[in-house]
């Protein structure tokens, strides 16, 4: 693998993939670069979206594709936003509103009920009609703030808190989100994966 198509248009996520994928020598093209647009969601499940995301990128653009992804699961909302957690308030609905609803459906929940974790669901197709992804999947547990915190991240970040380093998500330099994120798990096994691929 020497070069491949990034399936995703969330800045985001795009700079945290150039960054974990940073110390290998690939050439990575957003998919933005070969006009792809953005594909229906219409899975039921984060496996289901990410391969018709990956499909999509790796068919417009001939080269082979990661695609992830992702959402955040709230214990008191039964697992919501999960899937639907970009679009949570609404079809066109920014970082912002999303928060804002979440903050809205847990008023007045105490801190232990308010558990949560990041999904991601990481695939990698050779070409557009790989039969066999490789899929990798990484957790991030945490609890929702009440209030949002820090600069940095994109998404839910601002509302996650993350036990382990005692802070918001978005509170978290990226070298470090991206150590400890659920993208960052995933992205560990794939590289496992495709090196281990390599050497049989
Ligand atoms: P997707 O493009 O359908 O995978 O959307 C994933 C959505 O989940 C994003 O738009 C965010 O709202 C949320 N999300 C996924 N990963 C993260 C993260 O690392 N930080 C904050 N929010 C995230």
């Amino acid at each position: 693998m020497s070069e491949i198509v990034i399936a995703t248009g969330n800045l985001g996520k795009l700079a945290e993939f150039r960054e974990m994928l940073a110390p290998l020598d690939i050439k990575i093209y957003p998919q933005s670069d070969f006009q792809a647009g953005s594909v229906e969601e219409t899975g039921l499940t984060f496996v289901e979206n990410a391969i018709l995301k990956a499909r999509h990128a790796s068919r417009v653009s001939g080269l082979p594709a990661v695609a992830d992804d992702s959402g955040l699961e709230v214990d008191f909302l039964k697992n919501a936003p999960g899937i639907y957690s970009a679009r949570f308030a609404g079809e066109t609905a920014t970082d912002y509103d999303n928060i804002e609803k979440l903050l809205k459906e847990l008023s007045g929940v105490p801190t232990e009920k308010r558990s949560a974790r990041f999904q991601c669901l990481l695939v990698y197709l050779r070409h557009a009609d790989d039969p066999t992804p490789l899929i990798c999947q990484g957790t991030w547990e945490g609890y929702i703030l009440e209030e949002p915190r820090g600069e940095h991240g994109f998404g839910y970040d601002p509302v996650f808190f993350v036990p382990e380093s005692h802070c918001a998500s978005a509170e978290l330099e990226p070298k470090e989100k991206n150590r400890l994120s659920h993208r960052a798990k995933a992205m560990t096994l794939l590289l496992k994966k495709l090196e281990e691929q390599k050497t049989q």
